[in-house]
């Protein structure tokens, strides 16, 4: 029987839909949430993706800005914009597009947003709260996921779940929110010996490797949830996961499409984190 397909679209537009009154009522109160991009060269990728969170961003009832530094531009100058921004009180979150130019180093940026303003998460504090069980933001394609899970009635607790990639802003945090939530754990690599042993025994399955379609219908147990949040270009032009989705989705219980599953929540819980940021600061003044 085919896998029940978990619509990540559809999610995150209904939770768009709530979050766009939250916006408005604190508008109402005087206070619209603000969001700021920083962006440092001239990757056509990246640009993309921030148009994309500047529109999500004008539809949900956030004020957004952009900064954009060129490819050539130092360190220490976004540095100091982004010390201006955490000043700005117009502004609640503050986010750098990643990939950066090879000679700046993204924790250096990352770290000199404002914890209270950080809401991709990505800041050495508020990755050590979420190791600890006290996040302050959470990462947002990984809390895109978990919303997922909630919002189709999957449990998590007492699962065993694999985590194939251990990338900071996915792998590393995604391990950790489901560790939070109850489940038994493994996180694989590149260096895993076997990998096909480990992702058999998952009852949830989450693949963020960014190698098209490695992850085949033998490789999965059957009736696991399986949440793929790989995209990667094809020569054809097309999108495509790290699952090969035509073949899983016969043997797994429920999986993700690609696009359409986890790409729509990643912007979904970045608009949630920022208006989260925005009733904090209210709650302050
Ligand atoms: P990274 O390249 O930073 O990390 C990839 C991870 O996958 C690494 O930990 C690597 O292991 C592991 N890996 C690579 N090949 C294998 C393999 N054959 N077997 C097991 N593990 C392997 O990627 P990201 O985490 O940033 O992104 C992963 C994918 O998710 C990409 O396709 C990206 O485009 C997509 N993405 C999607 C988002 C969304 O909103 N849907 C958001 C962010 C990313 P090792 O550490 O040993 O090298």
């Amino acid at each position: 029987m085919s896998a029940k397909i978990i619509d990540g679209k559809k999610i995150a537009s209904t939770l768009r839909a709530e979050w766009r009154v939250r916006a408005e009522n604190l508008k109402k109160q005087g206070l619209q949430p603000g969001l700021a991009v920083v962006i440092v060269g001239d990757n056509q990728a990246s640009s993309i993706y921030v148009r994309n969170k500047m529109r999500a961003c004008s539809e949900t009832g956030i004020y957004s800005e952009v900064h954009e530094f060129p490819e050539s531009a130092n360190e220490d100058e976004v540095l100091c914009r982004i010390h201006d921004l955490n000043e700005n009180p117009k502004i609640h979150g503050i986010l750098v597009q990643l990939p950066l130019p090879r000679h700046f180093k993204d924790r250096k940026l990352i770290a000199s947003i404002a914890v209270e303003k950080d809401v991709d998460g990505f800041n050495f504090n508020n990755i050590g709260a979420l190791v600890t069980g006290n996040a302050v933001f959470l990462p947002c394609t990984p809390y895109g996921v978990i919303k997922m899970l909630e919002k189709s009635n999957i449990q998590v607790e007492g699962k065993n779940a694999v985590v194939v990639g251990r990338s900071n802003i996915v792998g590393k945090p995604m391990a950790l929110m489901l560790l939070e939530k109850g489940a038994t754990v493994t996180i694989c690599t590149s260096k895993t010996r076997n990998l096909a042993e480990h992702t058999r025994r998952a009852d949830i399955l989450v693949v963020a490797t960014g190698k098209p379609k490695m992850i085949t219908a033998d490789m999965v147990k059957t009736n696991a949830t399986v949440i793929d949040v790989g995209i990667n270009r094809m020569p054809n032009g097309k999108l495509a996961g790290d699952v090969d989705f035509e073949s899983v989705k016969e043997k797994a219980g429920y999986i993700t499409p690609v696009p359409g599953g986890v790409g729509p929540m990643t912007i979904a819980m970045l608009l949630c984190n920022t208006i989260e940021a925005a009733s904090r600061a209210q709650v302050k003044v």
